[in-house]
């Protein structure tokens, strides 16, 4: 029986999108496997060139963007960002949403100074602080679109003179959103495009000028632009699957996988809203349409987790810096999944009250 998997990512593929992916470790094309292909051949070259013009036509990106696929997760671009544009005379500024925009804030300190303009650190990162004054001086604003762990999103993107930065790892192709709108933009492919094992990047043209010419050059987006995304010899499956997840939005289309995502997130609020064992303590206007978190009275969190395992529902543990609970629901899962995880919370209740 196929489960229900909530993981926040690795996260769910489609069923469609598996096959294809084991098929092809067998037999990618005349006989060879996807694994034993070479990273400099025609069929990689197609490969990859092809989920870069799925993503500019997906995103709608304008000719201003180079795109990338770079090896390894988001976390690297916390270091690769730091080392190409900041340095002791140039320094960032941050919107502290939490543990992940916490980390970049932490790498960017290792290089230079990283200023903390706004934070919702006052209430446990339950909201998306206000920001009241750019600082023009900094080389960028960097925020976090959506914060994976504490389930918050930005209900409003920024306007800022400088170039403004965005990780959209839990994110990204998850709703209608401008995405010109920003200079810089990456994602880790293991939740809505793909599996672990490379993260996207979007970037303007006009910051490769600003690139600092002591960066290394395994980490230089410059010379990862210009070799193509090989730089350093890639996942060539965790771009195959991330080419085969762009093709399935592509063929769904994203309108209804757009309304899906909604009527999903709708579902399960409505659901806690509704219970009085559970509850999501994120303000309204911020709540993330991706990752659902919710907690409840420490006597009925195992419980729960068992009762929801019999149903095939799993991963549905909060993370360990929150724990409680998280329902990530990225394109792939369906509304099945989340129909039954919203009738779980409800029987479980019951189970408890009666
Ligand atoms: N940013 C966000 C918003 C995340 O959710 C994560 C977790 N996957 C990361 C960065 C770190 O990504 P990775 O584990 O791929 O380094």
């Amino acid at each position: 029986m196929i489960k229900c998997n909530f993981n926040s990512g690795p996260a769910m593929l489609p069923n469609e999108v598996l096959k294809q992916a084991a098929e092809a470790v067998l037999n990618y094309k005349n006989g060879e496997s996807i694994l034993e292909i070479s990273h400099r051949s025609n069929t990689y070259e197609e490969i990859i060139n092809e989920a870069k013009a799925l993503l500019k036509e997906l995103c709608n990106l304008n000719d201003d963007f180079e795109i990338l696929y770079l090896p390894g997760g988001a976390s690297n671009l916390f270091a690769m960002i730091p080392l190409n544009f900041l340095s002791d005379k140039k320094y960032a500024s941050f919107i502290d949403t939490g543990y992940w925009s916490k980390k970049i804030i932490a790498e960017a300190n290792l290089v230079s100074h990283a200023k903390v303009v706004a934070s919702s650190e006052f209430n446990n990162y339950t909201s998306i602080p206000e920001l009241n004054e750019i600082d023009n001086k900094a080389e960028f604003l960097h925020i976090t679109h959506n914060n994976t762990i504490e389930g918050t999103q930005f209900d409003e993107i920024p306007k800022t003179e400088i170039p403004l930065f965005v990780d959209m790892s839990s994110s990204l192709l998850s709703k209608e959103i401008n995405y010109n709108q920003f200079d810089f933009i990456y994602a880790s492919t293991h939740k809505n495009t793909g599996t672990a094992g490379c993260t996207i990047v979007f970037i303007k043209k006009h910051l490769l000028e600003k690139i600092n010419p002591t960066c290394p050059s395994v980490f230089n987006f410059k010379k990862n632009i210009e070799a193509n995304s090989i730089y350093s010899t890639p996942s060539v499956y965790a771009v195959y699957v991330s080419l085969l997840m762009l093709r399935w939005m592509e063929q769904q289309t994203l309108e209804k996988i757009f309304l899906q995502n909604k009527l999903k997130a709708e579902l399960i609020y409505k659901t806690i809203d509704e219970s009085k064992i559970f509850k999501n303590r994120v303000e309204k206007k911020y709540r993330s349409p991706t990752n659902i978190v919710f907690g409840c009275e420490s006597k009925h969190q195992q419980s729960f987790i068992d009762f929801a395992a019999k149903q095939n529902i799993i991963n549905i543990a909060g993370h360990r810096s929150v724990g409680a609970f998280r329902a990530s629901i990225y394109n792939a899962m369906n509304l099945n999944c989340v129909e039954k995880l919203a009738n779980a919370i409800i029987d479980f209740e019951k189970s408890q009250l009666d």
